[in-house]
């Protein structure tokens, strides 16, 4: 297991193959499209893409846009990885498709294994709501950092509690401006974030 700074360094084993199937990602690809146009997916001045979405394709796999896609207004099936195994643990990640999944598939992959019955999780970026609901609405502690099991299992905690309220919104204090919705339908991860906007 590699260790860098005392974090658990993020792995993740791609293998190239031909891309999604279009029928597989047009309804993700919707709302990723309404998101992007709202400004809750996009790219920093830097350079560095934010923002990814998933929808779940059986009990294990799921299918989540690339990694450095949000910086793309439309993005097509090539834009799209299945990730097929993960360890929240080790911070391991296997996926396939014609690009690489997003560094932060690991916070979408502590939802699918925490609740069955959930097959949508958006991964957003914005400042106001951020500061306007953090630790008012359901928060991960400040110390679990991006990218870490930490923050995986900061994901599995508040899903678990939140499973009976059906609440679907996190946000991550540990990972600025991050925020996370889910739900059993597409419309309904998506929609939970335009409701609070
Ligand atoms: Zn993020």
């Amino acid at each position: 297991m590699l260790r860098d700074e005392g974090y658990i360094k993020y792995n993740c084993l791609w293998t190239e193959t031909a891309a999604i199937k279009v029928a597989e990602v047009s309804g993700l690809n919707v709302w990723r499209k309404k998101l992007f146009q709202q400004g809750l997916l996009g790219v920093y001045p830097d350079g560095i893409s934010f923002g990814n979405v998933s929808v779940r394709k059986d009990e294990k796999q799921f299918i989540i846009t690339a990694s450095q896609t949000g910086k793309l207004a439309v993005l097509n099936e090539n834009h799209f990885s299945l990730v097929t195994d993960f360890d929240l643990k080790g911070n391991n990640l296997t996926c396939s498709g014609a690009m690489r999944a997003s560094s932060e598939s690991l916070s979408h992959a502590a939802v699918y294994t925490t609740l069955p019955n959930i097959n949508a999780v958006f991964h957003v970026h914005h400042a106001a709501l951020w500061q306007q609901y953090l630790h008012k609405l359901p928060t991960t502690d400040v110390q679990a950092a991006y990218g870490t099991p930490e923050m995986a299992f900061e994901i599995q905690r508040i899903v678990k509690n939140q499973e009976e309220k059906h609440a679907g919104i996190l946000f991550m204090a540990g990972h600025e401006e991050g925020i996370i919705s889910y739900g059993e339908t597409l419309d309904m991860a998506g929609n939970m974030l335009l409701k609070i906007l």
